[in-house]
C-alpha cells in the first residue's frame, strides 16, 4: 500500500452511467461530498466508494470525496490492475504532475479486492489522494510556487492513510486511534528514505 512509487502511471476513463450505485445516507451521517465516485470503470470501486462516503468516521467521508464528483475533471484517475505481485493493495501516483502541468493524480487498486478489504483500500489511497490534492492545489500563479507548508513527509501521508484505513476495517490489527501502533507497523513496512522525506521533492517541477 504504497503511493507515490515514481512516474509513469496509467491514465483512466470513466465509463459507468451516472446512476450507478447511489446510496441514501443513513440518518444523521452527513455524505461526503463525492460519493458518487467519479472516473473509475469498475463496478466494486463504484459501491465501495458510496460505503465509505457514508461513514461515520469524517476522515474516512472526506477521503472518499478526495476522488472527487463524477463527471467533474478534477485529475484524479482511477483504475485496476493485478497488484499481488508488487505487494500492494493500491498505490497513488502523482508525479506527472507539476509547474506548468495540469493536475495529475493516478490511482491504481488492486483488481482483487473486494469487500472490506477494498474498502480500507479505497479509504486509504483516497487519504493520500487528498493530501496531494491539497499540496498540488496549492500552487501561487502569482509566485509560482507551492506552498512548502502542505508538504508531508512518507511517514505523515501513511499515518493518514492507515489511520483512515483502520476507519473501514481493523485488518491490519490497528483501529484508527492507535497512533503508536500505526507508526510502528509503517516504520517496520517502509523504507525510511520514503518515511523521512518531503514527499513532493522541492526542485524545479515543485518549487516551494
Ligand atoms: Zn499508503
Amino acid at each position: 500500500m504504497e503511493s507515490g512509487s515514481g512516474p509513469g502511471g496509467r491514465r483512466f476513463k470513466s465509463s459507468l452511467p451516472d446512476q450507478c450505485c447511489q446510496l441514501t445516507p443513513p440518518p444523521g451521517f452527513p455524505a461526503a461530498k463525492g460519493v458518487d465516485l467519479a472516473d473509475a470503470d469498475s463496478l466494486p470501486f463504484n459501491r465501495a466508494g458510496p460505503v465509505i462516503g457514508y461513514s461515520q468516521e469524517s476522515n474516512v467521508r472526506t477521503a472518499a470525496a478526495a476522488y472527487g464528483d463524477r463527471g467533474v475533471n478534477n485529475g484524479v484517475h482511477v483504475g485496476f490492475k493485478d497488484l499481488r505481485g508488487e505487494g500492494k493493495k493500491g498505490k497513488v501516483d502523482p508525479f506527472n504532475s507539476g509547474k506548468g502541468k495540469l493536475i495529475d493524480v493516478e490511482v491504481t487498486i488492486d483488481s482483487g479486492l473486494k469487500g472490506k478489504s477494498l474498502e480500507e483500500t479505497v479509504a486509504h489511497e483516497g487519504s493520500h489522494v487528498g493530501d496531494d490534492i491539497n499540496f498540488l492545489t496549492s500552487y501561487d500563479f502569482g509566485t509560482g510556487k507551492y506552498d512548502a507548508n502542505t508538504n508531508f513527509t512518507g511517514e505523515q501521508t501513511e499515518l493518514n492513510g492507515y489511520k483512515t484505513g483502520a476507519g473501514v476495517s481493523r485488518e491490519h490489527g490497528f483501529g484508527p486511534k492507535d497512533t503508536q501502533q500505526i507508526l510502528n507497523y509503517i516504520n517496520s513496512h517502509y523504507e525510511p528514505n520514503y518515511l523521512n522525506n518531503d514527499y513532493f521533492p522541492n526542485n524545479s517541477t515543485f518549487p516551494q
